[in-house]
């Protein structure tokens, strides 16, 4: 025997309080390392101003993933004309391929307007509101489990049929069109999940 007295674990074991002073300090820290990189400029307004106002909410969550094609409605970089056009250079116009109203097609055009995705829609508006502005949307979110599913499903259904819908032009383009960068690393960057 070597005399040393071996320390029991429980020795040092975290009180209860201890633990969740400890949380709720890296909360704090976290929460404060949020709000620094929503103030950064490479992070999308339309994005900014949704999420800022819920950010805690956001940031708290129980439930919700955020899901590729999520992230392509929330920050607008994906598969909408406006973005295909003008910042991937993937596509001649930015008219929507879906209606035929739309000139400047936008991620909100696909949210809120096209008559596409009535459909898609309706559990959308029926969770959340008539009035599917990026903030309502968010807010809902994070308010209801329900609202977020929604938002998922509509996200996910939505995407899918337009990036299908892009692959077929992209194939009988007599001359393909390069594929590009899909979503800018700082808008993924302010929407993920924290870990
Ligand atoms: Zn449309």
């Amino acid at each position: 025997m070597c005399g040393v007295k071996k320390r029991k674990f429980w020795d040092h074991r975290p009180t209860r309080e201890g633990v969740e002073s400890k949380r709720s300090e890296l909360r704090n820290i976290l929460h404060d390392e949020w709000r620094r990189r929503l103030t950064q400029p490479y992070a999308g307004l339309r994005t900014i101003e949704a999420v800022r106002p819920v950010l805690s909410e956001w940031l708290d969550r129980k439930y919700g993933v955020i899901t590729f094609r999520m992230t392509q409605v929330l920050s607008g970089y994906g598969c909408f004309g406006i973005y295909l056009c003008r910042i991937a250079g993937r596509e001649p116009t930015s008219a929507c391929h879906h209606c035929d109203s739309c000139f400047e097609e936008t991620a909100q055009h696909t949210l809120e307007e096209c008559p596409a995705w009535v459909e898609q829609r309706g559990e959308l508006v029926a969770a959340v509101s008539s009035e599917l502005s990026l903030p309502t949307i968010v807010r809902s979110m994070v308010e209801s489990k329900r609202s977020w599913h929604a938002a998922q499903a509509f996200c996910d259904e939505v995407v899918v049929k337009k990036e299908a819908a892009e692959r077929e032009r992209e194939d009988s383009a007599p001359d393909p069109i390069a594929v590009g960068v899909w979503v800018a690393e700082g808008e993924l960057m302010a929407l993920q999940l924290p870990t």
